[in-house]
């Protein structure tokens, strides 16, 4: 705790105690004890007094015990040069001391006919805005508000900060001015900006005294709609500090020991104080949520500052693109004659990537295209694509990065006449000439990631700046840069086993497109997708305990070899509707997992070469099965049980359960050349396991056979060991 700070509060409370007991006497000499008392047309009194100590002042005398309970939590002396005390405690009493002198001030103002209200300043809020307004706090639609103290340097920077803080639903409760008497109410006058409840811009009155009524405000709320009873004063300030996400802004110049007295009465309320002055900080977390004081902040970064310092999510309502916008899109197909433009599949590179980053290095909301915009480039075009979204957030982790980067997929397809499909570095996107015609831009895939991270993920994330890369140069580089971060999510599994947990985890992310697909992953099998592992799954729970990622208990064993068991049945049965009764985790010939359409590869069964084929999505030629890729996902996808054809994510093929029930590694007779390319170290590692180094050489290629038979003629040559092997079927 700040000594500076402590003394300035305590010095600051003892003045405004002074005056408040200086204005009582005047009031009781002019008008005698027993003059009535009360802000205009309200049932709660004086409302911090009433609230915090459940006493009633209806009279000039009953302000008098009020003060005494002022005067009670005044500290006996300021803080010394030579002993160092923790003076959190009688910092914050003397805060709440300062507001009970100050709502006597106010209250006295109304007694003696100086009404603060005049053409500017709207004084004490009645019941009826209380209700009124009070019910949006509750509702959300406001989720609090910044009570300012100060003036900005000009008028125009003073309207851009209220401007910023009304697109955040916030209220902006004014009062006090800054050394100079500047205040930020008559520069938003001067501005021509309208002032009052209706534009959410109340300015209550020019003394900082009138942030009482800011404070008898929220104390009001509390017991209006969080049924907190009068004197309950340990609830009506945790209601504050849990539902009312209110912050004081101090603005330029330095803060007076009167300011610093307030802001210590609003702390206790959970309310932080964030300025541009430079003033010592509070920086442990406690009363408030985070920090109690921030300080030096410039001008152009306070609002941002003060919403991650309160911790407030701010609720993003509409998707602001000027396409139709929901869930109801997801499934739309952009066939070839009316695509404007497309991105990857294997037209352009294309990649997508979620980084955390620190707070201060994203700028919420900055959305950025970095090459052509959709106006620069022909119809029918294919051009690479690099999405690049940068968050941050204080309860955001380096392992949530695949959990939101897996919803790119679905919140893009929200859009009408955009399509996506994959992740990661496989993706392909189009954008459809109506949505072109509609006005939609590269940059709407920045407004649509950010509008729904914030809005889904708003528990863990604050700010989100998206980067659509479309020139190859920057594509390529950062595609590099992203490829080494798949690979190092993909091993902070390793090490794990199917046998070491009780628990898998399953993905229903799919089922929009394929309603019966229940993915189940285990630390041996990724999901279909390759973007979530056994802990992807175990954060996302975390972060969404009723999500789309839920723990499945394995239940008793029914089969080892094949991987079943009698919980995984279980779930599997109800999140697929009854559609399917179960599973078999490590076999490809009875009762496979479903498939749904995002798989990275597909397993299918060569019966001449006693073995099996994998191909990749980007493989886009003919395989020894004698389909393309794109035909066999559609007879495989779908959510469907395919005996013979599994749907994999790529890290699994070098798995201990690769198909072990049907033989495992061993039978991999064909796979496209890139792809062992692309997965030659974990390949490598996995033959190394089996003592069989030489056997990747002996898995057929593109450049060596083709067909079924081919296949089989180059095993027979090699001496591949599936010739040799029980019989798959
Ligand atoms: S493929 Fe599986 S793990 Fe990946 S998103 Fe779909 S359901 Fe989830």
């Amino acid at each position: 705790m700040s000594k500076i700070i402590a003394s300035a509060v305590m010095r600051g409370a003892k003045t405004i105690y002074d005056k408040a007991e200086a204005n009582l006497k005047k009031a009781i000499d002019a008008k005698g004890p027993n003059e009535e008392v009360h802000f205009p047309n309200t049932g709660y009194y004086l409302p911090v007094i009433y609230g915090l100590t459940g006493h009633k002042v209806e009279s000039l005398k009953d302000m008098e015990p009020a003060l005494k309970m002022a005067r009670d939590l005044l500290p006996a002396d300021l803080p010394t040069d030579t002993l160092h005390l923790p003076y959190l405690g009688e910092t914050l009493d003397a805060g709440i001391a300062t507001l009970f002198s100050e709502e006597i001030i106010e209250a006295l103002r109304y007694v003696m006919d100086e009404s603060p209200v005049d053409d500017l300043w709207v004084g004490a809020a009645d019941d009826v805005i209380m209700r009124e307004r009070g019910i949006e706090f509750v509702d959300g639609s406001a989720p609090g508000f910044a009570a300012i103290v100060g003036a900005a340097e000009s008028n125009e920077q003073a309207a851009k900060l209220v401007r910023e803080l009304q697109e955040k639903s916030l209220y902006v409760f004014i009062a006090g001015k800054n050394h100079e008497g500047r205040n930020i109410a008559t520069q938003l006058r001067e501005a021509g900006v309208d002032l009052g409840w209706d534009t959410r811009l109340v300015p209550f009155g020019e003394e900082v005294y009138s942030h009482i009524y800011s404070i008898g405000f929220a104390t009001r709320a509390a017991m209006a709609f969080g049924g907190v009873e009068p004197g309950d004063y340990n609830r009506i300030l945790i209601y504050n500090k849990n539902r009312v996400f209110a912050f004081v802004m101090a603005l330029t110049g330095g803060v007076s020991d009167e300011q610093y007295a307030t802001a210590a009465g609003a702390i206790s309320y959970g309310f932080p104080t964030i300025t541009t002055a430079d003033i010592p900080e509070i920086l442990p977390y406690g009363i408030t949520t985070y920090e109690h004081v921030v300080s030096n902040i410039p001008f152009e970064e306070i609002t941002e500052k003060s919403i991650e310092v309160r911790g407030l999510k701010v609720q993003i309502t509409e998707v602001p693109v000027p396409v139709p916008y929901g869930a109801a899109f997801e499934g739309e197909r952009i066939r070839k004659d009316n695509m404007y433009a497309q991105f990857g599949g294997q037209k352009s590179p294309a990649f997508e990537w979620v980084r955390n980053k620190d707070i201060s290095e994203v700028t919420d909301n900055k959305i950025e295209v970095v090459g052509p915009e959709i106006d620069d480039v022909e119809e029918g075009a294919a051009i690479p694509l690099g999405i690049v979204v940068d968050v941050a957030g204080r309860k955001m982790q380096e392992d949530f990065e695949p959990i939101v980067e897996r919803q790119v997929h679905y919140f893009i397809n929200g859009a009408s006449g955009v399509w996506h499909m994959g992740q990661r570095d496989i993706i392909w996107v189009r954008i459809s000439k109506d949505a072109k015609k509609a006005g939609f831009k590269f940059s709407h895939l920045g407004d649509v990631l950010r509008a729904k991270i914030i809005g889904d993920y708003g528990s863990i994330i604050d700010k989100v700046q998206v980067t659509i890369y479309t020139n190859e140069e920057d594509v390529l580089r950062l595609q590099e840069e992203a490829r080494a971060v798949y690979i190092v999510r993909n091993e902070r599994i390793a090490g794990m086993s199917d046998e070491s947990v009780d628990t898998f985890y399953s993905c229903t992310l799919c089922q929009s497109f394929a309603p019966t697909h229940v993915c189940v992953i285990s630390p041996e099998r990724l999901g279909l997708c390759g973007a979530y592992n056994w802990l992807d799954g175990r954060a996302a729970y975390e972060i969404n305990p009723t999500g789309c990622n839920q723990p499945v208990a394995k239940g008793a064993v029914i089969d080892a070899e094949k991987g079943r068991w009698s919980g995984v049945d279980e779930f599997v049965k109800e999140k697929s509707a009854d559609a399917i009764a179960g599973f078999n985790a490590y076999t490809m010939m009875e009762d496979p997992m479903t498939s749904c359409g995002c798989f990275e590869c597909i397993v299918a069964l060569v019966p001449s070469a006693n073995g099996v084929m994998i191909v990749n999505r980007e493989h886009s030629e003919m395989t020894p099965c004698g389909m393309k890729f794109s035909t066999l996902a559609g007879s495989v996808g779908g959510g469907l049980q395919v005996p013979g054809f599994i749907g994999i994510g790529k890290q699994f093929i070098a798995s201990n359960k690769f198909i072990s029930a049907d033989g495992g590694f061993h039978r991999i007779v064909w796979m496209p050349k890139a792809l062992k390319e692309q997965l030659k170290a974990q390949l490598a590692k996995r033959a190394e396991e089996l003592g069989d180094v030489s056997f990747i050489d002996k898995i057929a290629d593109e450049t060596n056979a083709v067909t079924e038979e081919e296949v089989t003629e180059w095993c027979t040559k090699v001496g591949h060991p599936a010739l040799t092997m029980e019989s798959m079927f």
